[in-house]
């Protein structure tokens, strides 16, 4: 254990992730210890928080290049087959005047999940290095990043509105395309990834860098 100082861990205490009590463990990193007040286990820490954020991380890296080549949805429009990627779709909402929705459907889509991906990746890189580099900078982009995760459902509207639009215009028909499938994957892989990372690894490494 490092003797970091001014952590709860360092003092042997923990506190509880649903109700918020401060106690103290019976060991430091003891497990199976569970709160007096609600009965929720108790961590020091998540357990093995940096291999479950890599494997998560890598996971929807690793969906986002489907989710950004293959067509997320096949419009059938008078026998007319259209399949359209991500990309083609904010193309074809700026060519068609709808930048409203061309930059809704770009930043939710395209910007946030590549946001995302990028500040998990430097917050993993830094504790792994026990940087002590800006801890409280590093903390807020992680509150960032967790927080702009309910934004990646923005689209999810978008495209009800395009098949709401799309059903009035005309008679169509919309069929989702395995591109949709590898974008929710990368949705709910960034989402449990953010979770399960420990924002407090970032203040463990630097108070035990710090003299
Ligand atoms: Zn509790």
């Amino acid at each position: 254990m490092s003797a970091a100082l001014g952590t709860a861990l360092a003092a042997s205490c923990a506190s509880c992730h649903d109700c918020g009590l401060l106690s103290r463990l019976p060991v430091a990193g003891a497990h199976g210890v569970r709160c007096p007040r609600c009965g929720a286990q108790l961590h020091g820490r998540k357990a093995r928080s940096l291999e479950r954020t890599w494997a998560l991380v890598i996971a929807a890296a690793l969906c986002y290049v489907p989710a950004n080549l293959l067509p997320v949805m096949t419009v059938t429009s008078l026998g007319k087959r259209e399949s359209d990627t991500i990309m083609s779709g904010v193309v074809y909402f700026l060519t068609h005047g709808m930048w409203p929705l061309a930059a809704v459907v770009f930043t939710a889509s395209i910007f946030v999940p590549l946001l995302k991906l990028v500040s998990l990746v430097t917050l993993l890189i830094s504790v792994q290095r026990s940087s002590s580099w800006r801890p409280v900078e590093r903390t807020r982009l992680y509150r960032i990043t967790e927080t702009i995760g309910r934004w990646s459902m923005v689209d999810i509207y978008a495209i009800t509105i395009l098949v709401a639009l799309v059903r009035l215009g005309n008679l169509a028909t919309i069929e989702a395309g395995p591109g949709a499938v590898f974008f929710g994957a990368v949705v709910v892989s960034t989402m449990l990834a953010a979770e399960s990372f420990d924002p407090r690894l970032i203040w463990d490494r630097s108070d035990a860098r710090s003299p």
